[in-house]
């Protein structure tokens, strides 16, 4: 099974990239952002549960997020692999992840990360909330928390998958075209 786990700052264009990829490596795309705004569309009760954390832009707390994330690779069980977007984003999530796959008798393969300064990130991302209406995506103070809970909580995973060697750094400036480029190189090899 090809695991990749799509990392990088919230506006790097992980979405973005994971549509493209998943078509090309016939990998299942999760993003933990999508089902949980699915939720909120749906008014379920895990939607009600993550919508106060979401439009603060504070991250969902972890067992709500882990056991959800669990049940989306479940549902998928003829999966050939899986591209993970928005997950892990805490050191507790990396962990569960990790057992949860080690359980299927799989592993993660990489975490391929998007690099894209923050005055970029900021740019695109105001950007989106005029164009999807994502509330999140249209407050700037929403947005730097945003920042904020991924310097404090996900960004220490780069080192997590750093020690395993499974961290790989992708150049995320450029077009959507030059990127998936230099995606694809890498998850050749994983
Ligand atoms: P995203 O679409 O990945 O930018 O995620 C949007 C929001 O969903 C985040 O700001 C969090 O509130 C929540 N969220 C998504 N994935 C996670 C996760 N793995 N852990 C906690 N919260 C998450």
């Amino acid at each position: 099974m090809k695991n990749i786990v799509l990392f990088g700052p919230p506006g790097a264009g992980k979405g973005t990239q994971a549509e493209l990829l998943k078509n090309k490596y016939k990998l299942v795309h999760i993003s933990t952002g999508d089902v949980f705004r699915y939720n909120i569309k749906n008014e379920t009760e895990l939607g009600k549960l993550a919508k106060s954390y979401m439009d603060n832009g504070d991250l969902v707390p972890d067992e709500v997020t882990i056991n959800m994330l669990k049940a989306e690779v479940e549902n998928n069980s003829d999966a050939k692999g899986f591209i993970f977007d928005g997950f892990p984003r805490t050191k507790s999530q990396a962990v569960a992840l990790d057992h949860f796959l080690v359980e299927k008798n799989s592993s993660i393969s990489g975490m391929v990360a998007l690099e894209v300064p923050e005055n970029i990130l900021l740019e695109r991302l105001l950007n989106r909330g005029k164009i999807s209406g994502r509330p999140d995506d249209q407050d700037e103070s929403k947005i730097r928390n945003r920042f904020n809970e991924y310097q404090t909580k996900t960004a220490v995973l780069q080192e997590f998958y750093q020690q395993q060697n499974k961290y790989f750094g992708v150049d995320g400036v450029g077009s959507i075209e030059e990127i998936t480029k230099r995606l694809q190189e890498v998850f050749d090899k994983l």
